[in-house]
């Protein structure tokens, strides 16, 4: 098994990662209709010729695989084209453009909290409002009755609406662990992500997503190191729920533990009841306890954790007993693979 080295995260730990933004979405206004008589030597009541307004264009959200957060919707509004008016001559006025914005794959559009969309795959759109109508024009009423209409209908309004589009990471496995316990390490070790790795609390501040690849059979893995987890989070200490929502789609966890600390054991009940609290059932997610940075223990086999799920110690430093979290890790994210 040999691990393909591919470089995704390569966006530098300073850039804030932006996973929550509110913004206004306003579809563009329909062109009026126009009121214009056909004029021109020799032809005597040339009869009404004002052509339609145009529509106005909508706003569509686009799901992208290479955008890593919200980050690119940096105005608070965005607006549609107008459509526009119509004119003699029966011209019909053009339509307004749609205007398209990019979002990370795994973007939820919620309404006051009401869910709308979940864009979970690449390339998927999603209509967030609609142009208004364009208005019609003087000739689109001519009728036998009345020969020579001069009213015509403005352009109606396009939609409005504040949405709320939040981030939630899809990956298939997430690192889940105090900080320090050695989650950006692991996954430095397992994948092609680059996390930054240091001796004290929040050096990550950003969830990072590694590819893992599988050559028996060939398959990528999606590992995600999420940080900021501390007991308290599920009340908002520390960097709180901010990154908790990230794990909420993995679809197994990896319980990182810094096993050379004094109680493993009980912080691997700490990490349970954080998940638990934070949303019922996520601790009952498949997973596995990976007790790290085992080069510092003496006896392994002092090891005591939870009997509750299969345990892999290793150390991410030395990368010791990597090739058989590699094998965990697929066990968890294909489990058909082994049923
Ligand atoms: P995170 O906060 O969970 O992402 O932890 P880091 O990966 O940033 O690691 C925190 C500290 O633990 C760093 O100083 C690492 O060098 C150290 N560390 C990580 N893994 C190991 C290991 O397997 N053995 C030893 N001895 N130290 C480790
Ligand atoms: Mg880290």
């Amino acid at each position: 098994m040999r691990t393909l080295v591919r470089f995704l995260s390569t966006v530098s730990e300073s850039q804030k990662f932006i996973d929550w933004k509110r913004v206004r979405f306003i579809g563009g206004r329909g062109g009026d209709g126009c009121s214009s008589f056909r004029r021109e030597a020799h032809v005597p009541r040339g009869g009404p010729d004002g052509g339609n307004g145009g529509s106005g264009g909508a706003i569509w959200l686009k799901a992208c695989g290479n955008t890593r957060d919200l980050s690119s919707l940096k105005q608070p509004q965005y607006k549609g084209e107008n459509g526009e008016r119509g004119k003699g001559s029966n011209c019909h006025g053009r339509d307004g453009k749609d205007f398209i914005l990019t979002v990370p794959v795994g973007t939820v559009v919620k309404d006051n909290g009401c869910f709308l969309s979940d864009m979970d795959s690449n390339k998927e759109m999603y209509c967030v409002v609609r142009g208004g109508r364009g208005g019609r024009g003087n000739a689109s009423y001519l009728s036998n009755k009345n020969r020579a209409p001069r009213f015509f209908t403005p352009g109606s309004l396009g939609d409005e609406k504040v949405l709320e589009l939040e981030l939630k990471t899809i990956a298939d496995i997430g690192l889940v662990g105090f900080p320090n316990a050695g989650k950006s390490t692991l996954l430095r070790a397992i994948s092609n992500a680059k996390p930054k790795v240091a001796a004290y609390p929040f050096t990550t501040l950003n969830p990072h997503i590694g590819m893992v690849q599988y050559w028996d059979p060939p398959a990528q893995v999606a590992v995600a190191d999420i940080p900021g987890l501390i007991p308290g989070a599920h009340q908002n200490k520390g960097l709180g729920h901010a990154f908790l929502r990230h794990i909420e789609r993995c679809r197994g966890l990896l319980y990182v533990i810094d096993a050379s600390s004094d109680d493993p054991r009980d912080h691997y009940y700490q990490l349970k009841h954080e998940l638990e609290q934070y949303k019922v059932g996520l601790s009952r997610r498949p997973a596995a306890i990976v007790a790290n940075k085992i080069d510092l223990l003496k006896n392994v086999l002092n090891l005591t954790l939870g009997n509750d799920c299969p345990v892999c110690a290793v150390s991410g430093m030395r990368g010791q007993n990597i090739e058989q979290l590699l094998t965990v890790i697929k066990r968890l994210a294909q489990p058909q693979l082994f049923a």
